[in-house]
C-alpha cells in the first residue's frame, strides 16, 4: 500500500509540507494545572516550528496535523492540561498510531525529546487494560520460565560455533562465573570483557544471527542467565519495568555489553551508559574488525543496501559504521529512504499490521528500484519485516542482517582459499 493509498489519507493534502492540514489543537506550555503525565521541561520544549513533520512517517501517510509530531505534542499538551479528557478517542488512537521511530528528534532545533514523551504517554495512556493485549502477551512471555528455558537451548545452538578450549565459565550460568571468564586478547581488542546480548526476539527468530557473530569474534562471552533488557516494556507502556530489566542485565552481562538489535542498544545505553553498551557495527570499529572476504553473486560484487534501524539512527546517531562495513564486502548500494521507518517498530507491526505494511511499502519499492541482492538490517525486528515483505511481493532480494553478512563474505574467502582460489566465487 502506497501513502496515496493509505485510507486516511485525505487526497488534497500533501504530506511533507511543515504547514498543518487542519486546524491544530491550541499549541504552547499548558497553563493552569497539570496532571503530572509528563515531564514539564521536556514537553515545553516543543516551539510548534513544524521542521519534524517531513520527517514522519504517520504524517507521510496521513497528512494529518494529529498524526505528525507537533500535533501528537499538542496532544499530550491538552491531556496535561486537562483540556482533554484520558479517555479521548484521538489520544488512544495517536498514541498507538505513532511507531515510535524518533524520527522526529535529529531534525528538531529545539532538542525534544520525542522518545522519551512517547514513553511517558504510553505509561499513562496504556495503563492495565490500556495496553493492547498482544503487548501484554509479549511482556509475559519474556518472562516465564518456559521461554528462559529455551532461551538456554537456543543459546547452547548458538555457541555450537564457539572457539576451541573457550572457557566454561561463562556457560557456567552464573553472573560471576562469567566475570572470570575474560575473553581472549588479541591485537586492537579492549582489554574489557565483552558479553553478546541474546535479543528476545532473535533468540528466538534468528539464532543464526548470534552464531555469525561468535564466527565473527570469538572472544565475546555469551553469559547464560539473560533476560529481556526492558526495551519492550518501555516502548509499550511500562517504562519502570523496562528500566529495571535494563539495570538488571547490566549487572548480569561483564563489560561491554555488543548487541544485535539498535532498539535494545538505544534502550541499553538510556539506562546503563552510552560507553557500556555497543551495537555490532560500533563494536566491531572498536575492536578494529577487518571484514574477510568478499560476498558475490553470479561472479560480480553483491550489490547490498541497508535498512538502518530508527533507534540505532535516531537515538544513537550510529549510521556510517554499517554502511562501511557492507562496502567491505560488497557494492554497497544506498537507498533513497535507508534512514526511514521500515514499519516493524517493536511491537508496532503485530499492533497494527495494516499500518506497518503501508510504511514498509515505498520501501520495498525502493528496494526494487535499486536493484540490490541483499538489504541488510541491524535490528531483528527490522529483519523479520523486510523478509516477510520481501517474499509476499515475490521479490529476489534477500534480507540479511548485518552479522550474517560479514559471516558469509567470510565464509566464501575461506572456501577460496579451501580450493586454492582467490576470493571472488559464484554465490548465485
Ligand atoms: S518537536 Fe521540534 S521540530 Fe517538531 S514542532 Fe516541536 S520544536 Fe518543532
Ligand atoms: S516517533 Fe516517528 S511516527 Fe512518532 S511522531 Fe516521531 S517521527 Fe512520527
Amino acid at each position: 500500500m502506497t501513502a496515496e493509498q493509505h485510507p486516511r489519507r485525505q487526497p488534497q493534502e500533501t504530506a511533507g509540507s511543515p504547514a498543518p492540514q487542519e486546524p491544530a489543537p491550541a499549541s504552547g506550555p499548558a497553563p493552569g494545572p497539570r496532571l503530572g503525565v509528563f515531564d514539564k521541561e521536556l514537553l515545553d520544549r516543543c516551539i510548534s516550528c513544524g521542521f519534524c513533520l517531513p520527517a514522519c512517517p504517520t504524517y507521510a501517510l496521513t497528512g494529518r496535523e494529529p498524526s505528525s509530531p507537533r500535533g501528537r505534542i499538542t496532544l499530550m499538551r491538552a491531556l496535561e492540561s486537562g483540556d482533554l479528557p484520558p479517555d479521548d478517542p484521538t489520544l488512544a488512537e495517536e498514541s498507538s498510531f505513532c511507531l515510535g521511530c524518533r524520527a522526529c528528534e535529529p531534525v528538531c532545533p529545539a532538542g525534544v525529546q520525542y522518545g522519551a514523551l512517547l514513553e511517558q504517554w504510553r505509561d499513562h495512556q496504556w495503563q492495565g487494560r490500556g495496553r493492547p493485549w498482544i503487548a501484554r502477551l509479549l511482556m509475559a512471555l519474556v518472562s516465564r520460565p518456559a521461554l528462559l528455558r529455551l532461551q538456554g537451548l537456543v543459546r547452547r545452538h548458538a555457541r555450537s560455533g564457539r572457539r576451541p578450549g573457550a572457557g566454561a565459565g561463562a556457560e557456567a550460568g552464573a553472573p560471576q562465573a562469567a566475570r572470570r571468564d575474560a575473553p581472549e586478547t588479541a591485537p586492537g581488542r579492549p582489554a574489557e570483557p565483552a558479553s553478546l546480548l541474546l535479543g528476545c526476539v532473535e533468540r528466538g527468530l534468528y539464532p543464526a544471527v548470534s552464531r555469525a557473530v561468535r564466527a565473527l569474534r570469538p572472544e565475546v562471552g555469551v553469559p547464560s542467565g539473560q533476560g529481556c533488557c526492558g526495551a519492550l516494556h518501555a516502548h509499550n507502556g511500562d517504562s519502570a519495568a523496562g528500566a529495571a530489566l535494563a539495570r538488571e542485565l547490566g549487572e548480569r552481562l561483564p563489560g561491554t555489553i555488543v548487541t544485535t538489535a539498535g532498539g535494545c542498544a538505544a534502550h541499553l545505553a538510556h539506562h546503563l551508559g552510552r560507553d557500556r553498551v555497543r551495537e555490532l557495527s560500533e563494536y566491531l570499529e572498536l575492536v578494529g574488525h577487518r571484514p574477510a572476504g568478499r560476498v558475490t553473486v553470479g561472479g560480480r560484487p553483491a550489490r547490498v543496501a541497508l535498512q538502518d534501524s530508527c533507534h540505532l539512527r535516531n537515538g544513537l546517531g550510529v549510521t556510517r559504521q554499517p554502511r562501511e562495513l557492507i562496502a567491505a564486502v560488497a557494492e554497497y548500494v544506498e537507498l533513497p529512504n535507508a534512514g526511514g521507518c521500515c514499519g516493524a517498530a517493536g511491537t508496532y507491526s503485530m499492533l497494527r499490521p495494516a499500518d506497518g505494511r503501508a510504511v514498509l511499502a515505498p520501501k520495498l519499492e525502493a528496494i526494487e528500484a535499486a536493484d540490490v541482492d541483499y538489504v541488510v538490517a541491524v535490528n531483528p525486528g527490522c529483519l523479520r519485516q523486510l523478509r516477510q515483505g520481501l517474499r509476499r511481493g515475490g521479490s529476489r532480494v534477500r534480507a540479511l542482517h548485518l552479522a550474517e553478512l560479514l559471516a558469509l563474505a567470510a565464509r566464501e574467502a575461506t572456501d577460496a582459499k579451501g580450493r586454492g582460489q582467490g576470493p571472488q566465487t559464484p554465490a548465485g
